[in-house]
């Protein structure tokens, strides 16, 4: 998210220096892992889909600007039950913008996708221009914009603490203690958001997600390509989900399956326990697809407690904008909310409905959706 922000903020016109506590580009934090699901008839919320559309069409204006491939429109087949919340967001949502979703019955499923095993009762919901987009490539891709529009990034170095000083410029200090002034400060942190954000208090737990990759036998999968998917199966311990084999092998994981963890405390190692319950999920979905285990990696969520982003002023300071608890579901967005926090940070506003995000809907009694 920081970089895209540096790259709309840069575009603008403005001076602009992001910060980076490790190495630009690292794997550390939680948006590395190769591939991320991408989806407009969004279950989590109708309120999203506005934004996802700005976040596809920022997408396709970054790939033809650095001509690299970041997203793949292989498609996203989500499969439950009758009683699937899922499943019914779906349908709220593309009922409401219109968008192109096809209906699948468990049989009509597993004619058009014979490697995979529905159960009779699951329907499937597949939206063709779904899919994957890679995000260590959409990171880079926005670094280069922001260092070409005369932003600067400054890798290994890490905001210790930040304050306004009496009537004037808002000061960083970094580890080592180098300070800056700057007019305004996006905290974009991740899974470190509660360091920096002190006595706000902000409501976000980190939850450790593992993500692993397993080779199959090309004939179980390879001669009919298998979409991204997310299974909601009450049978799983939480939805699983995948993504198609890259070359890498087919990568799946458990939604939201992990123990609250320290972000820096976090377990990098994968345990037995760790493939066994992706690899039981996955063999139930596409028998013999958890063949072979080939790696995994640990990664972070940064949960708010209605799993809904948080993008909003600091209320003890309009001069910083807060971008956190991405909830394991923002990665898609990231283009559409650098240009969101780079408005806000500017401009003061957003140019795109953000209400439903904001940090008054965990003191106010309305619900914001
Ligand atoms: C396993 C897994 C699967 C996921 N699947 C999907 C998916 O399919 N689709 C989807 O849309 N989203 C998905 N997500 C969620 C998505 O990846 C995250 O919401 C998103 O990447 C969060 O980005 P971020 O910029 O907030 O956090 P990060 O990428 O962690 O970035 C925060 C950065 O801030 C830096 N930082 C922190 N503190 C400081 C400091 N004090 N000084 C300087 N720098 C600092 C960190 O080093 C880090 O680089 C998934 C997440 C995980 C973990």
């Amino acid at each position: 998210m920081g970089s895209a922000v540096a790259a709309h903020a840069a575009r603008r016109g403005k001076r602009v220096l992001g910060v980076e506590r490790f190495a630009l580009g690292h794997d550390l934090g939680a948006s590395s892992g190769r591939t991320r699901i991408i989806r407009k008839a969004y279950f989590e919320a109708p309120a999203y889909v506005p934004l996802l559309e700005r976040a596809y069409e920022l997408w396709t204006a970054l790939e033809r600007e650095t001509g690299t491939v970041l997203v793949d429109r292989c498609g996203v087949l989500v499969v439950g039950s009758a009683t699937s919340l899922a499943l019914a967001g779906v349908r709220r949502s593309a009922a409401q913008f219109a968008i192109d979703v096809e209906e699948y019955s468990a049989a009509k499923m597993h004619e058009r996708w014979p490697q995979c095993r529905p159960l009779s009762a699951e329907a499937g919901l597949f939206e063709r221009d779904a899919g994957v987009v890679f995000p260590e490539r959409g990171i880079a891709a926005h670094q280069r914009i922001a260092i070409a529009h005369g932003a600067e990034l400054r890798a290994h170095t890490e905001v210790a603490a930040w304050s306004r000083r009496a009537g004037g410029a808002l000061e960083l200090q970094f580890r080592g203690g180098a300070r800056i002034e700057t007019e305004r400060l996006a905290l974009c942190a991740g899974p470190w958001m509660g360091s920096l954000t002190g006595e706000l208090a902000l409501p976000i737990v980190v939850q450790r997600n593992v993500q692993l990759w397993f080779g199959a036998p090309a004939a179980q999968l390879g001669e009919c390509r298998m979409p991204a998917f997310f299974v909601d199966r009450a049978g799983f311990p939480k939805p699983l989900y995948g993504t198609p084999d890259y070359g890498d092998g087919l990568k799946a994981a458990l939604h939201g399956f992990g123990d609250r963890v320290e972000p820096d405390a976090l377990d990098r190692a994968i345990a037995p326990e760790d493939i066994d319950a992706v690899a039981r999920a996955l063999d139930a979905w596409l028998p013999g697809a958890a063949a072979t285990y080939r790696e995994g990696k640990a990664c972070m969520y940064a949960l708010t407690p209605d799993e809904h982003f948080i993008i909003d002023l600091d209320p003890r300071d309009a001069g910083i904008v807060i971008a956190g608890g991405f909830s394991g579901h923002g990665y898609k967005f990231a283009p559409v909310v650098g240009e969101i926090v780079a408005d806000l940070a500017l401009d003061g506003a957003a140019r795109h409905p953000i209400d439903f995000l904001s940090l008054k809907r965990f003191t106010s009694r309305r619900p914001p959706l």
